[in-house]
């Protein structure tokens, strides 16, 4: 039986969607960057960046960190924990040791401020550096997509025991168009060093979150060196070290999510992962760190306050929905379906379907509200934030109607919101 069919149906508006994404995307990034700090002299031309001559401090700067990482993720300890069970019967193993790898990260930063008396030479380099870096994680983007495309015609598995196997492929991405399937990842889950790196949640967990949390705590620092005010970039930098750190720390918790499930790896996820979330998520800290912005202390309150409510209903609507899931929750009301699996309709989930989401929206706007209305342009996160959660929900919700068919159609009836109770 073959598990690797070919699909016909495409997002994005196709071929030509994909096209318009793969150039659009990037050029947004650095634009959207130059609008913030125009000031800043940034090498455009493309051919910089293949001249090692001029270039190389750079390239080793960014491959010395993402192999550094990769290194941290293989040497230190961790727990071995299997993945949900995928389409062709296979459960995936993985090592969570997202806790060592921070304590390690923030050891080495606590060292380097002793040693270097507070002035830390690598976080003023990334701070001056910081769009040469992002065209570097750009073009790095493109290169490690192109070689898991290629490799995903390689069926010599890492893994040993799946000699005869065939790899799995993600069930979007496997059309036969190339540069949709590149785009899209056709490889479900790459898997490399002897199936001891899994690129995916790799690149999901690691050099992108942890460089975010670095360039912002850049921005911070910079402005410290300065003797400019703080409030504001420690504000920004405190609510969002907070998600990275919740987010690495419960790395288990995103074995079950769509992108590890079901999504291939390609140049969307390295894109995403490697650029988009360090290059723009980090927007609020970068204006912060270039336009003072005083913030009074009800401002304060009222920005911590929308964070902590997020917060509050993203993370107990997940833990539910997980802690339920591993049938620990047996009290709560919900339906059986004909695939054995159950879907809530109590609680957190008997208010919306995506009620995560909701909660997930509301600590984007904090963060955005940190660098209150002297720009639109921080506002872009928002914007961004929702039309990507609207995009999964409509994935999730054609993914489910599939999977459950009828039992779909009866639990919509019970929980008629999608992410909004009673609004949409
Ligand atoms: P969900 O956590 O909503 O998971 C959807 C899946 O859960 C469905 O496919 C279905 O899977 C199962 N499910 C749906 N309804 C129910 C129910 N009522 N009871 C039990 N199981 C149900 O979505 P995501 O995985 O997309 O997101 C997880 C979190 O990650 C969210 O909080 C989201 O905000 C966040 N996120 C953050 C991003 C960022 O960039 N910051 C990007 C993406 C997500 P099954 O087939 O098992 O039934």
């Amino acid at each position: 039986m073959t598990f690797n069919r070919i699909t016909k149906e495409m997002e994005f508006g196709g071929v030509n969607g994909v096209i318009l994404l793969t150039f659009g995307l990037p050029l947004f990034t650095i634009w959207i960057n130059k609008q913030l700090t125009p000031d800043v002299n940034f090498h455009t031309a493309v051919s910089y960046y293949f001249n090692l001559k001029q270039s190389g401090h750079l390239w080793l700067s960014y491959l010395g960190w993402f192999c550094g990482l990769v290194l941290m993720d293989i040497i230190l300890p961790g727990q071995w924990v299997r993945g949900t069970k995928l389409r062709d019967g296979s459960q995936l193993l993985y090592k969570i040791n997202g806790i060592w790898n921070c304590l390690l990260l923030i050891l080495i930063l606590g060292l380097r401020w002793l040693l270097t008396d507070g002035k830390m030479p690598e976080l003023q380099y990334l701070y001056e550096n910081y769009l040469e870096l992002a065209m570097i994680s750009i073009i790095f983007s493109f290169a490690l997509s192109i070689f898991v495309y290629l490799n995903s015609f390689n069926n010599d598995f890492a893994d040993s025991n799946k000699k005869n196997k065939k790899k799995l492929l993600s069930l979007g991405g496997n059309t036969t168009y190339p540069i949709y399937d590149w785009f899209i990842g056709r490889e479900l889950n790459p898997r490399f060093l002897g199936g001891s790196l899994d690129l995916k949640l790799f690149c999901e967990l690691r050099p992108g979150l942890l460089l975010w949390f670095l360039i912002n705590l850049s921005c911070l620092h910079h402005n410290y060196l300065q003797g400019k005010n703080l409030v504001a970039l420690t504000l920004i930098t405190a609510l969002q070290s907070f998600y990275v750190f919740d987010g690495v720390l419960n790395e288990e918790g995103l074995l079950s999510m769509m992108d590890i499930v079901s999504d291939g790896f390609g140049f969307m996820l390295a894109f995403g992962d490697l650029t988009f979330v360090p290059f723009t998520y980090a927007l609020q800290a970068r204006y912060l760190s270039v336009y003072e912005s005083k913030l009074s202390m009800n401002q304060i309150l009222l920005i911590v306050s929308i964070m902590s409510m997020g917060y509050y209903i993203f993370h107990s609507s997940n833990l539910e929905k997980s802690r339920f899931r591993q049938g620990k929750l047996p009290h709560l009301k919900s339906i059986t379906t004909n695939k054995g699996t159950k879907l809530l309709v109590d609680s957190w989930w008997a208010k919306s379907q995506h009620i995560n989401y909701m909660g997930d929206w509301f600590i984007a706007l904090s963060w955005c509200l940190t660098t209150w209305f002297n720009t639109p342009l921080t506002y872009y996160y928002c914007i961004y934030f929702a039309i990507l959660l609207l995009h999964r929900q409509r994935r999730d919700e054609l993914k489910c109607s599939r999977k459950y068919g009828e039992d779909w159609a009866k639990y919509q009836e019970l929980v008629p919101y999608k992410i909004i109770p009673y609004v949409y």
